[in-house]
């Protein structure tokens, strides 16, 4: 009878399953390119390309006292970011934890209670005599506002909300104006805040990471989603020519760009546990791109290749394996701690298993898990230098060369992810490759949210 297949023989279909040829990824580069101009082109693309009401980019002296609000999933952040100029910046932040309820509460209210963190924060950090702010009366405080869910806007001070994300589902807020929502719950504390200007946080990335270091030209997120932003220019967006800053002004575009290639599935190397995340998912066909690159998916692609083995009797046998036929059990984190795991006997891997799921491991499977993970966390990484490559393709950036400010925690805390995504733009690219590097961007959504505000009121 036929000899009992190893570990290392399983891996080998796993490898040709998941790695991404140059010649591969130079195909979707041309297929992301022709995507992007069409979202440019055309309203209601596959992958929006929305304007962001952001126009060119900062001088890098703007100055003065601006105030920022984060809306996040779990956290509403207020700070108060002080700009020095020449790229300097200080910075006071205070948290706030939005409680599930309020997620679902009325709109109106949501943006009561986010007022009224204001307020506290308002008067805690700003009645000081020492702090050095002085309001004249009648003054106010220019305010950016961070609100990352989808919003078709006209400009800058205004977005209507498409629809609630992140678990979000406030009642009568979807097609309303929140920022006219929270200015009027802005005067009902009197508060002496304007808000000038209402932000995507990977804009906010953007305008921050070039505030810092003007060589800073893309922004990239990679966390729970991924996302990337950009500065075009108005002749190259034909579906809003008249914006009224003329042709030769540049706007920053927010690409939303985990939608490329959803529903067709033309471009993406999709493997049958891609096709299984895609189809459990609330939103099947959609977010194509970024099913096969965020925090939130790749713990799963792992966990269903690895319950593919527990029915072909290969892994596990005699143990119970329920704990880790939960969908979503296998934490993204985790792939983090395969691949860093400094010992022989992967100790870490030991501790994953038993601690989470109570499963005993061989050191021959604790090695095919590592080398999983890794062949997961470098198709995502290669596959976000796909997405670099094309908008640096189209801009013409690479001759110049340019940096790529870059956040979310798959970024910052995935060991070798930046070097995998430069790797990658050198696979698409050659040596020239090397003129477009990644590295850790200044916070968006505090910082890049002041700096829109200041150049929002330096256009007024
Ligand atoms: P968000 O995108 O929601 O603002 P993050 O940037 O922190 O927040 O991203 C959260 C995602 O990152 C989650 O999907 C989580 O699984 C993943 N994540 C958290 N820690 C790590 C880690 N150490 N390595 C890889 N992924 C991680």
């Amino acid at each position: 009878h036929a000899t009992k297949k190893t570990m290392a023989d399983h891996l080998r279909k796993y490898e040709s399953l998941f790695t991404l040829t140059p010649q591969r990824m130079r195909m979707i580069v041309e297929a992301f390119k022709d995507t992007l101009e069409l979202g440019l082109s055309k309203h209601k693309q596959t992958v929006p390309m929305i304007p962001t009401y952001v126009f060119g980019w900062p001088t890098g002296q703007e100055k003065g006292d601006y105030l920022s609000v984060d809306l996040g999933g779990t956290n509403l952040r207020v700070c108060l970011v002080t700009l020095e100029g020449e790229g300097k910046f200080e910075v006071t932040q205070t948290k706030y934890r939005l409680t599930e309820e309020q997620k679902q509460e009325e709109g109106q209210k949501l943006f009561d209670f986010c007022a009224e963190c204001l307020k506290t924060f308002v008067d805690t950090n700003l009645q000081d005599e020492n702090s050095g702010l002085k309001l004249q009366p009648g003054e106010k405080l220019p305010l950016g506002f961070t609100f990352s869910y989808p919003c078709t806007q006209e400009r800058i001070d205004h977005g209507e909300l498409i629809r609630w994300t992140k678990g979000f589902g406030a009642p009568n807020t979807e097609g309303h104006d929140v920022a006219a929502m929270f200015r009027a719950s802005l005067e009902k504390f009197e508060l002496p805040i304007e808000l000038t200007a209402l932000i995507n946080d990977t804009t906010g990335t953007l305008i921050a990471s070039n505030y810092v270091n003007p060589k800073n030209k893309i922004a990239v997120i990679f966390g729970t989603g991924c996302n990337a932003a950009y500065m075009e220019y108005v002749k190259d967006i034909p579906k809003i020519h008249d914006v009224g800053i003329g042709l030769d002004g540049q706007m920053a575009i927010n690409c939303e760009w985990g939608a490329f290639d959803s529903f067709e599935h033309e471009h993406l190397p999709r493997t049958k546990y891609d096709q299984i995340v895609d189809e459990t998912s609330n939103k099947p066909g959609e977010q194509a791109f970024e099913k096969l690159i965020s925090g939130r998916y790749l713990g799963e692609i792992l966990r269903l290749v690895l319950c593919e083995l527990i029915d072909e009797g290969v892994l596990f046998l005699g143990q119970n394996t329920y704990k880790l036929e939960v969908p979503y059990a296998f934490d993204t984190a985790f792939l983090s701690l395969l691949e860093s795991d400094p010992t022989d006997e992967l100790l870490m891997a030991i501790g994953i298993f038993t601690h989470f799921f109570a499963l005993e491991t061989t050191l021959a499977e604790r090695q095919f898990f590592r080398a999983l993970a890794k062949l997961i966390g470098r198709r995502a990484a290669r596959l976000s230098a796909c997405g670099i490559a094309a908008i640096v393709s189209k801009m013409g950036y690479l001759e110049e060369g340019c940096s790529v400010g870059a956040d979310g925690s798959l970024y910052n805390k995935y060991p070798g992810f930046a070097d995998r995504v430069h790797e990658g733009l050198q696979d698409v690219f050659g040596d020239k490759g090397r003129n477009i590097v990644t590295h850790h961007a200044e916070d968006g959504s505090g910082v890049g949210s002041a700096i829109i505000a200041a150049m929002t009121k330096a256009r007024k």
